[in-house]
C-alpha cells in the first residue's frame, strides 16, 4: 500500500512482513515503483506552494489533531510495532508515546519560527533574515524505531512548512501505514505527506536524483548514508543523517557500581541492543572490574527473553537471521581473542518458537583486538574492557569512525566535566544512561551523521535563511 496525494493505492507487486519472534509471515503488502515515487514528489511539490503559506498555527493544528488520533490508537500501534519489530510491548508503548511527543512538540513549535533583523552598516538600509521552508523533503527511516523515527522527521518538516515523501524500512512498513492513516484522518491537505513502500534502491535513486526534492533526511546505517550523500551531491540537497554508532560506557572506580550496572542494563539491552545509541563497549576501571562484571552478569542472566507480546518479556528477538548471525560471529571472534563468556553466549533455543533470538550475553576480558571493539553490534552482547587511567580511557573511548552517543559514570564532578569536554560524541550522558529527551538535539559527529533532530534544532534543519536588504531614501519624506 502506498499513500499518494491523499489517497491509498495498491499494486500487483507484494512483499512479506515477518514476525521476528516466530519467523512467520504476518502480512503481505503491495509495493510501488519508480513512477509512483515520481508522482508522489510531483504532488508534494504542488502542495508545497500552499502548505508553505499556511499560517504556522494552522499547520500546528493538523499535527495536534494527529496527536489526538494517535493517542486514541496507542495500544493498536504498540501491538503493530511489537509484531513486526519484535520489541517487548512495554517498549513499544514507550515508542508510541515518544512518537506522539514529537508530533505534540512540533505542533506547538510551528508558531515559533522567527527571523532576525541585523544592524545595518550604512544609513538608509534595513537588513533582515527570513526563515523559509526548504521545500519537498524526502525521508528514509529504519526498522528499529518504526514509528517514532517517522514522526521525528515528519513533525518538524510539516511544522516548518515543508511537504514530505517518506520511505519506511521494508521490515516494518505496518507501523508506517498506521501512522499515515492517522495523518490522513487528521485531514492534512492532499499531497502534503506521501508514503512510498518498495525497493530501497529504486526509491532512493529517485529521491536523491530528483531536482524537486530539496532535502533528504535519513536514519540508518553509515554505509547507506554515505551512498545517499554521494547520490545527492549532483543536485546539492540539504542532508540530515542519523547514522550508526559505537557508544563507550565508561565506569570509573569512584562511581556507584550498582547504578552503573543498572545503567548498563538499560543502555545495552533495551530493544535487544538494536539502538543506534546502545552501549557497544563497556570500559570499567581495573580495581572494580571483577565486582562490576559479576553484578552485571547476574542481572543479565535474569532478563526474561521471549515474544514481545508476552507482558513479562524484557528482551525480544533480533530483527532477522542476518542480525543473529552477525552477533554470533562477533561472540565467536571474541572467544577466539581470549574473551570469557560470563553469561549467555549462544542462540536462544526455544522449544516452541522459531524466531531470531540470541541470549543476552556478557563477555569478560574484552580487548581491542576483537571485532566488537570497533564494529557496531546491534545485539544483546555486553563486552567488558578494563582500563587503568583517565588519560588512557579518553584515547580509547573516542572512536575513529563513530561519534553518536557516549556514557560516563563517576562521582567526581571535576572528572565528569573533563569527560564532557574530551568525549568526541554528539551526545554525552554523565551518570545518565538514558539522556534522550524531546527538547534536546539528537545526532552525531564524524561518520555518525550530520544535522540534529529534536527540539528547536530539529526545526532548523527544515528551514533556509533568506537574507533581505532593503535600501530606502535616507532623507525620509519626499
Ligand atoms: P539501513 O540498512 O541503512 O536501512 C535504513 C533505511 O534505508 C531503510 O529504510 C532501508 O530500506 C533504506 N535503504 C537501504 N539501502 C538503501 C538505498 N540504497 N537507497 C535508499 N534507501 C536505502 O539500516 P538499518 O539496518 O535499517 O538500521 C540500522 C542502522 O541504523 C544502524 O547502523 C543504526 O545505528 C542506525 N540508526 C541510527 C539512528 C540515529 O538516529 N543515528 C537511529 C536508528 C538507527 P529497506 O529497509 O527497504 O532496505
Amino acid at each position: 500500500m502506498v499513500y499518494i496525494n491523499g489517497g491509498w493505492r495498491t499494486t500487483g507487486t507484494k512483499m512479506e512482513v515477518i514476525d521476528p519472534a516466530t519467523g512467520e509471515v504476518i502480512k503481505n503488502i503491495s509495493t510501488c515503483g519508480k513512477k509512483d515515487v515520481e508522482e508522489a514528489i510531483k504532488y508534494a511539490k504542488n502542495s508545497f506552494e500552499h502548505w508553505k503559506k499556511t499560517p504556522g498555527p494552522e499547520r500546528g493544528a493538523y499535527l495536534a489533531k494527529t496527536v489526538d488520533i494517535m493517542r486514541s490508537r496507542a495500544e493498536d500501534l504498540a501491538n503493530t510495532i511489537t509484531k513486526e519489530n519484535g520489541k517487548p510491548l512495554s517498549d513499544a508503548r514507550a515508542e508510541v508515546q515518544s512518537a506522539i511527543n514529537y508530533l505534540e512538540w512540533y505542533a506547538e513549535e510551528a508558531r515559533r519560527i522567527y527571523g532576525d533583523t541585523l544592524t545595518p552598516s550604512h544609513e538608509g538600509k534595513h537588513l533582515m533574515v527570513i526563515r523559509e521552508p526548504i521545500g519537498v523533503s524526502a525521508a528514509i527511516t529504519p526498522w528499529n524505531f518504526p514509528l517514532s523515527m517517522i514522526t521525528r522527521k515528519i513533525a518538524p518538516a510539516l511544522a516548518a512548512g515543508c511537504t514530505v515523501v517518506l520511505k519506511p524500512a521494508a521490515k516494518t512498513p505496518l507501523s508506517a501505514i498506521q501512522a499515515f492513516e492517522c495523518l490522513h484522518e487528521a485531514n492534512l491537505p492532499s499531497g502534503v505527506v506521501n508514503l512510498v513502500i518498495g525497493s530501497a534502491t529504486e526509491i532512493g535513486n529517485v529521491m536523491t536524483s530528483h531536482q524537486d526534492v530539496r532535502k533528504i533526511s535519513f536514519t540508518g546505517s553509515t554505509k547507506v548514508g554515505k551512498k545517499l550523500y554521494e547520490q545527492s551531491a549532483h543536485t546539492v540537497k540539504r542532508m540530515s543523517m542519523e547514522l550508526g554508532g559505537h557508544a563507550p560506557f565508561i565506569v570509573f572506580d569512584d562511581a556507584d557500581i550498582d547504578k552503573a550496572v543498572q545503567g548498563t542494563l538499560l543502555s545495552k539491552f533495551k530493544n535487544s541492543g538494536q539502538t543506534c545509541i546502545s552501549t557497544n563497549r563497556i570500559y570499567v576501571q581495573e580495581s572494580i572490574a571483577d565486582d562490576f562484571s559479576k553484578k552485571l552478569a547476574e542481572k543479565v542472566s535474569q532478563l526474561k527473553v521471549g515474544h514481545g507480546l508476552k507482558e513479562d518479556t524484557e528482551v525480544g528477538p533480533l530483527i532477522d537471521k542476518e542480525a543473529v548471525d552477525k552477533v554470533a560471529n562477533q561472540v565467536e571472534d571474541a572467544i577466539n581473542h581470549q574473551g570469557t563468556i560470563l553469561c549467555g553466549g549462544k542462540r536462544h533455543d526455544f522449544s516452541d518458537a522459531q524466531g531470531y533470538f540470541y541470549e543476552p550475553t556478557v563477555i569478560g576480558r574484552a580487548n581491542d583486538k576483537m571485532e566488537i571493539s570497533t564494529e557496531e553490534t546491534f545485539g544483546p552482547v555486553a563486552p567488558i574492557f578494563t582500563f587503568k587511567t583517565e588519560e588512557e580511557i579518553i584515547d580509547r573511548a573516542n572512536h575513529e569512525q563513530y561519534g553518536l552517543s557516549s556514557y560516563c559514570f563517576t562521582d567526581s564532578l571535576e572528572r565528569g566535566m573533563r569527560m564532557m569536554q574530551e568525549l568526541e560524541y554528539g551526545i554525552v550522558g554523565i551518570n545518565d544512561p538514558t539522556p534522550i529527551v524531546i527538547q534536546a538535539p539528537f545526532g552525531g559527529v564524524k561518520e555518525s551523521g550530520m544535522g540534529k533532530e529534536g527540539g528547536m534544532y530539529g526545526l532548523d534543519s527544515y528551514l533556509n535563511e533568506k537574507y533581505v536588504s532593503v535600501k530606502f531614501n535616507k532623507n525620509g519624506v519626499t
